[in-house]
């Protein structure tokens, strides 16, 4: 999963402080040891891994205490506050242009994902009710233009290519005729795709550069491919000087990135990212919140993105419900068996379950989930009385027994999922009345 064992690295290193009732600058420096090694170790650069762990370490020592945290969860809120600041601090929204249309030009390396972004930002505009057209201005990659078209038609949105003939082999003049065209045809949002090179090269950064001569985009947003390691930096700072870019998108977040790339760029190009790609699909998309990402990492779960997707899955109000009854601690095994049943129409399972809080901590079960775990937990909940499922208070060992017979599992698994939904119901509730999750292990925040 992304940030896989960064996060991992970060929530160990981290529960090393727990217990302490005060923390010398020794143990301090310790923790920051090992949080600095778990960052090289993911490919942050060096820069940003030193200007983290000193301010980290400035404030940790510093006499900005709240009294109302222990010295381990204290620590804790800093490097999580400056990991928000180091992925950008606020989030930042697409910026329209005052007249129609919005121009927004994607740049990046061949295979970053950038044809497949179009169409996912396409149709998220579209959801959001304006008319985007998409432009095929990758003229170099053979099938590029056939493969926006198929995006384009996946999408439900207008794709704009060259016809043969007009203008083919000048990427420059396709974009120019797209404006008018969209223009002429009142499409609200322009999107071009651009060409790619396995490495950066010039004549590729020429290309790019001329054609957001030729448009003056409103945005032009650099796709990056997660997985890309090192050489982020280094890449982000070539398209930065050859085409600048006013922001950046994350591609392959579901992959095992080692997540340096994200770390780094944000810093070292002062753009900020704004969207987040994981996975193949056209719905795999996200707007970035930094905040959001930032708990993810140090495992503190990430309930406002899977809160906002029951919200896109369901219908609002009854995800408001969802809410308030996470708030009020009345969500039960019943709203639980519920929500299973309608999670199957909500991308997979897999990817909610690693929003959870905690969910880095049971990485292992999460890789080895697999739908049939599905099936066996409505089996369990299933066997369950009215009752039962609105209070799990109720289960004692003869319930248990009768409940794992009954559904062709043993205690273990009936205990397991009790477990883990009176501990998830727990944390939900935390987060939904506005609160801080607790760092699983470390005791409430
Ligand atoms: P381009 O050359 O920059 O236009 O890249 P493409 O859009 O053609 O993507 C290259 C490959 O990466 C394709 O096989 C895509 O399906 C895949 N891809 C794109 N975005 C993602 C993502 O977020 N996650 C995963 N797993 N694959 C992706």
């Amino acid at each position: 999963a992304t940030f896989g064992t960064l996060s991992t690295r970060l929530t160990e290193s981290l529960k090393n402080l727990r217990g302490k009732g005060k923390l010398s600058p020794a143990d301090v420096d310790g923790t920051l040891r090992e949080i600095r090694r778990a960052m090289l170790d993911a490919d942050v650069s060096l820069n940003v891994v030193k200007k983290f762990t000193s301010d980290v370490r400035e404030r940790a020592l510093s006499d900005e205490v709240n009294k109302a945290l222990n010295p381990a969860q204290q620590v804790v809120q800093i490097v999580n506050e400056e990991l928000v600041t180091i992925l950008g601090g606020a989030q930042r929204r697409l910026e329209f242009a005052k007249k129609p249309p919005t121009i927004i030009m994607l740049a990046g390396l061949q295979g970053a994902g950038k044809t497949t972004l179009a169409g996912k930002l396409a149709k998220y505009l579209a959801k959001d009710k304006h008319t985007p057209l998409l432009v095929a201005c990758d003229l170099q990659r053979p099938n590029a233009v056939q493969q926006l078209e198929v995006v384009g038609k996946n999408a439900g949105v207008a794709v704009y290519s060259p016809e043969p003939g007009n203008g083919v082999g000048d990427p420059v003049k396709v974009a120019k005729d797209s404006i008018k065209f969209a223009n002429d045809k009142q499409y609200d949002v322009v999107i071009i795709d651009t060409a790619g090179r396995l490495g950066v090269d010039a004549e590729l950064m020429k290309q790019a550069a001329d054609i957001r001569k030729a448009t003056s985009p409103d945005e032009v947003l650099f796709v990056i491919d997660a997985m890309i390691g090192q050489d982020a930096v280094a890449t982000a700072q070539a398209f930065q000087e050859g085409v600048d870019f006013t922001g950046v998108v994350l591609t392959k977040l579901d992959g095992d990135a080692r997540g340096g790339a994200a770390l780094s760029v944000v810093s070292e190009t002062q753009r900020p990212i704004m969207f987040a790609s994981t996975g193949e699909n056209l719905d795999d998309f996200e707007p970035f919140y930094p905040d959001r990402m930032a708990s993810r990492i140090l495992d503190l779960g990430d309930i406002l993105t899977l809160i906002e997707q029951a919200q896109e899955a369901f219908d609002e109000k009854e995800a408001a419900q969802l809410q308030e009854k996470f708030a009020t601690d009345s969500f039960t095994l019943e709203d639980f068996l519920e929500q299973m049943q309608q999670l199957k129409n909500m991308g997979s399972m897999k990817k909610m379950l690693g929003m959870l809080p905690g969910a880095g901590a049971m990485k292992e079960q999460l890789d080895n989930f697999d739908e049939r775990e599905l099936v066996r937990t409505e089996a369990i909940i299933q066997s369950m009385t009215k009752a039962e499922r609105q209070n799990t208070k109720l289960l004692n060992g003869s319930r248990r027994l009768r409940i794992a017979k009954g559904s062709g599992m043993t205690v273990t698994d009936v205990n397991a999922l009790v477990n883990r939904f009176e501990q998830a119901a727990k944390m939900m509730k935390t987060v939904a009345k506005g609160g801080m999750p607790q760092i699983p292990g470390m005791g409430p925040m």
